[in-house]
């Protein structure tokens, strides 16, 4: 899209399933927000906690960002959602899915915040 600028919302994507959930047009389970960033929980949970955190800017993949401080808060919201669910004592993972071998399946940039389970490596 034309005409971006980091923070707005031309920054935004009209039919980006994550970006609509941003702007509060389809529903979502929310558990937290800032000012540039938003959790909800996963609609096919692999685990007994699963949240997704995104950036409210249409990110669509991590080998598109280019903003570290932006990435560094959305680590720190993925900790704290980790402290809040009650899953940060026994662990918990953060997986970002990047493109088609990486899994990804929805082009905006997600981290998963997965726990209260113990999950195996290598990843399947
Ligand atoms: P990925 O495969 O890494 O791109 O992950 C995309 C994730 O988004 C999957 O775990 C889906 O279950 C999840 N997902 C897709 N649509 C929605 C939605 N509307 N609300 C919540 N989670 C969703």
């Amino acid at each position: 899209m034309e005409g971006q600028h980091q923070g707005q919302p031309q920054d935004q994507q009209a039919d980006c399933i994550f970006c609509r959930i941003a702007r509060g047009e389809i529903p979502a389970q929310v558990v937290h927000e800032s000012a540039d960033a938003v959790a909800f929980r996963d609609l096919n949970p692999q685990g007994p906690t699963h949240v997704l955190v995104i950036p409210r800017r249409h990110i669509p993949q991590l080998h598109q960002a280019d903003d570290a401080a932006l990435l560094g808060r959305l680590l720190l919201m993925a900790r704290d959602i980790a402290e809040r669910e009650g899953i940060a004592t026994r662990g918990y993972r953060v997986v970002i899915n990047n493109g088609p071998d990486g899994g990804q399946s929805v082009d905006h940039l997600h981290l998963h915040v997965l726990g209260g389970r113990r999950f195996t490596w290598p990843p399947g």
